[in-house]
């Protein structure tokens, strides 16, 4: 298995650090070592962003969207490498690194490097107010500057440069700061975009651990931040000392809802894939299903049946494993904390179960329960693994109650032959997505933001808004045509304020008057 070697950004981002080794999840083997940036460090990558930042924003919307096709096409040339470092420093297969990450990352070069231009173009405003006559009104976006973007060790390429991407093209420079369980794929990335002809210090990887985040927060302009709920909060709070507007793209526990009417064998075969892929680390997914009686047998012996076929172990290449490892011991055991806390609760586990450490790997046996209930943290709690609880319900109404019943909102799926019911139903879930026969699909509607309701996020990444958040809104004003001095000036009188008084009286002060 291959070493990834550290670019050469890694090892001049930084003095005076530590480093941190890197693990492939799948073999126990170490792949490579970090540097653990300290603040002083985080602070020099931060001046070095900015100091190059009006340059690279006067490149323009053109100059920048040249250096991410260019990206895009090594990129695709460069796909093996790619796939194979998310692969070994993630532990997920190859399929997974493909669709999830390389796909997403391809997709969204080409999108944001065509779409920037029109989301931030400069809005021309005609004002309202009777006082603003004849002036012109332009709406303007502007980059913060710095943008700070912390991401998880979940999806190292689509969470992480995935993020960069708009900010970026909005003619921000980036400091990245990827999770320590899985920087390397970042550092390939920053290869990429200076082969690719971005210039020197637009995009940097502060390596390190929370405090090399945590610095970040404290020096960059903007920070969109993708991780847990818990750290989330944290970064917010920080970020309120030094007033830097942040996004939060957080947790879920994304509930599934099948219809009695459903196709139940195309709703098995979502839950099944879409509660496995990644190993079930991917925070829009399946987390708990919600089945009609009349379905609930049929549901969950096909998906058990499913379930025991899928091939576990260390993703070696195309097609050799379905399910991967899990990225870090502490996961695994939580993992295996929901489980057994659902088992003493009545829960059955049909398939799997127990953790599978083979190879010198972390593995959790695919596994799917049943007769679960909201007693258990496996219906409450985010599990990132690949189970699936599945819980009967009596009907639609209750699947949707128990769907809301919990503190996040983030993803979500209602599986039923009847479109409209599937529509009626998907606006009464309270979650920033709702796919009906389908699951997670969503996230490749770039056109559309997408965000965490309740406890999972703050903000929204694609669509107008997954661009225009790194930007500030800028008002400028142009008066035309002015007297010398306007009448509203000093000095006050009083024959002039009751003229305007009279005035307002007459503007305002009948119904249907100038709203
Ligand atoms: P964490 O919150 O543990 O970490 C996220 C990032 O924050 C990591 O880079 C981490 O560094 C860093 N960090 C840790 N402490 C701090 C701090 N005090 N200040 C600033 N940064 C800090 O999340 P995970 O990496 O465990 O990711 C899994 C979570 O992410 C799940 O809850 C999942 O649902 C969520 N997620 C949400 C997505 C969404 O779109 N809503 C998408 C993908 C994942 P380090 O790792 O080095 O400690």
């Amino acid at each position: 298995m291959s070493t990834v070697e550290q670019g050469t950004q890694a090892r001049t981002n930084g003095a005076g650090t530590s480093t941190i080794p890197v693990d492939n999840p799948a073999t126990g083997a170490t792949i490579g070592h970090i540097p653990n940036l300290d603040r002083e460090g985080v602070g020099e990558l931060v001046a070095r962003a900015r100091a190059i930042q009006p340059s690279w924003e006067a490149l323009g919307y053109d100059g920048r969207g040249a250096v991410m096709v260019e990206m895009r096409a090594w990129m695709s040339r460069n796909r093996e490498r790619i796939i194979e470092t998310v692969s070994e420093e993630n532990g997920k297969t190859w399929e997974d690194a493909l669709l999830g990450e390389l796909l997403y990352n391809l997709d969204a070069l080409g999108f944001w490097a065509k779409k920037a231009a029109k989301y931030l173009a400069d809005e021309k405003v005609r004002p309202h107010s009777p006082f603003l006559l004849g002036n012109k009104l332009v709406q303007r976006y502007r980059p913060f500057g710095v943008v700070g973007v912390i991401g998880p060790w979940n999806y190292p390429l689509t969470n992480n440069f995935g993020d960069a991407i708009p900010a970026l093209m909005a003619g921000n420079t980036v400091v990245l700061k990827p999770s320590s369980l899985a920087p390397l794929t970042s550092l390939l990335i920053a290869e990429g975009l200076r082969e690719s002809g971005l210039p020197e210090d637009v995009f940097l990887v502060a390596t390190g651990s929370g405090d090399t985040g945590s610095a970040l927060v404290d020096f960059a302009d903007f920070v969109h931040f993708t991780g847990s709920t818990e750290v989330g909060k944290k970064v917010m709070a920080q970020a309120a000392e030094t007033l830097t507007t942040v996004t939060l793209e957080l947790g879920g526990k994304d509930p599934m809802i099948v219809c009695a009417d459903a196709d139940v064998e195309r709703a098995a075969n979502c839950a099944l894939f879409y509660s496995m892929q990644n190993g079930g680390q991917t925070c829009i997914s399946v987390e708990r299903a919600y089945v009609e009686e009349p379905v609930y047998e049929d549901f969950v012996s096909r998906v058990a049946a499913k379930a025991r076929e899928l091939r576990q172990g260390v993703p070696r290449g195309p097609g050799s494993v379905d399910v991967g490892a899990v990225t870090y011991p502490e996961q695994a055991e939580l993992i295996e904390r929901h489980v057994r806390d659902a088992v003493e609760k009545g829960a059955k586990v049909l398939v799997g179960g127990a953790r599978n450490d083979a190879d010198g790997g972390i593995f959790f046996q695919p596994t799917i329960l049943r007769d679960v209930d909201h007693s258990m943290e496996i219906m409450t709690e985010e599990t990132f693994g690949p189970t699936l609880p599945i819980m009967r319900v009596r009907d639609a109404d209750e699947a949707i109650r128990l769907a809301n019943d919990s503190r996040y909102g983030l993803d979500s799926s209602v599986f039923t032959r009847d479109l409209e019911k599937g529509e009626r139903l998907a606006r009464r879930v309270q979650a920033g997505a709702t796919c009906v026969n389908d699951c997670l699909v969503n996230y490749l509607a770039l056109e559309v933001p997408f965000g965490g309701m309740k406890e999972s996020g703050i903000g929204a990444r694609h669509g107008p808004k997954g661009i225009q958040k790194y930007c500030q809104t800028q008002q400028i004003m142009v008066t035309r045509f002015a007297p010398k001095k306007e009448i509203h000036f000093f000095p006050y009188r009083k024959r002039v304020t009751n003229g305007l008084g009279r005035a307002l009286g007459l503007l305002y002060g009948r119904r249907g008057g100038r709203g």
